[in-house]
């Protein structure tokens, strides 16, 4: 595994830092981060340059029902204001866990991590269609309140309560991108773009202002790969592989797949939209600009970056 000097952008799924069933104490997500971290650290050790990103599902839920269940009291931040702070606390996480497991291999690479604002478009279809259910479950008659009272878009969710649903707007710019590239250049491990980053919108006069959103995390990792110019895009998740007729007897792994192969799977809808289609369709934007996508499960980094595990998108 030596690539000496060549730039990979790891997204990292919310499985590696709170599993299924786990109340999310922080010692459960730091015995999980950390586990992640030191194979992050072997790929800095086999000469990769690391760039590290990460989902923040279950975080910035639990950030969102402490904001509801505290508004007597506390005056709630909205969400963009709760993206920030997961990517604080998710960042200072990752951010020592690793130093601590590179210092173990005498490795001296500084790891910084970045509050990363994303700019997406005012105009994007998604916003006239939020579909991305966030935060705590409601009864209806709340729900209904906080329709009339704050104006959100609320869902009825397969008899499960009332949800808050939100646009999921494409990634357009991430803000500072010159200065991780910069950065990345530098030799900095940066850990960035949090939760897909904090979806901001920019004004007339080119003013940033924070909007209520969901930023797809497979996406903008892509949009992240394509900035720092990076050979490889690799998205680690909780499936050792892409499948088709995934959970059925015909169901078949992907090891190796074309680009018009890979998007003709996805045209059949063999990759459920908010779970492995946005990861299919960030690889094949990114080998479509002539880069390296790897979606595996996070235990096998280092085989799949070898070729050897995983679903590689290659070009035609
Ligand atoms: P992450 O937190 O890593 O982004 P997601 O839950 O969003 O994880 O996406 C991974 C999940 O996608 C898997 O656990 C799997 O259940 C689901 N999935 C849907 N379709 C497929 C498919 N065709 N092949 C593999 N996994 C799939
Ligand atoms: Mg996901």
């Amino acid at each position: 595994m030596s690539e000496s000097g060549k730039t990979v952008v790891v997204a990292l799924g919310g499985n590696a830092i709170l599993q299924p069933g786990q109340v999310g104490t922080f010692e459960e997500q730091l015995v999980n981060v950390d586990t992640a971290m030191r194979r992050i650290a072997a790929m800095v050790a086999g000469g990769w340059e690391v760039v590290l990103t990460h989902g923040n599902g279950p975080q910035v839920g639990n950030l969102l029902i402490q904001q509801e269940l505290a508004s007597g009291q506390v005056a709630p931040m909205p969400m963009d204001v709760c993206g920030a702070m997961s990517q604080g606390q998710i960042g200072y996480m990752l951010e020592q866990t690793l130093q601590n497991h590179l210092v173990k291999r005498r490795l001296k690479t500084p790891v910084v991590s970045i509050l990363t604002q994303v700019a997406v478009d005012a105009r994007d279809p998604a916003f006239a269609n939020p579909s991305k259910p966030v935060g705590p479950f409601y009864d209806e008659t709340r729900a209904k309140t906080l329709m009339l009272e704050q104006g959100h878009a609320m869902r009825e969710d397969a008899g499960r309560g009332w949800r808050r649903v939100v646009p999921s707007p494409e990634p357009v710019e991430i803000i500072p991108r010159e200065a991780i590239r910069d950065l990345v250049a530098d030799g900095v491990l940066i850990i960035c773009s949090g939760g897909g980053g904090i979806p901001v919108v920019r004004g007339r006069d080119r003013a940033l202002s924070g909007v209520d959103a969901v930023i797809d995390k497979d996406l903008a990792a892509m949009r992240l790969a394509l900035d720092v110019e990076a050979e490889v895009l690799m998205i680690l998740t909780d499936v050792p592989q892409a499948y088709v007729d995934y959970n059925t007897p015909e169901q078949k792994a992907l090891s190796q797949v074309t680009e018009s192969e890979m998007r003709a799977y996805a045209a059949a809808g063999h990759f459920k939209a908010g779970s492995m289609g946005p990861k299919v369709e960030a690889c094949l934007r990114f080998t479509a600009a002539g880069g390296r996508s790897i979606i595996a499960n996070l235990k096998d980094v280092v085989p799949a970056l070898e070729g050897n595990a995983g679903t590689h998108i290659v070009p035609d």
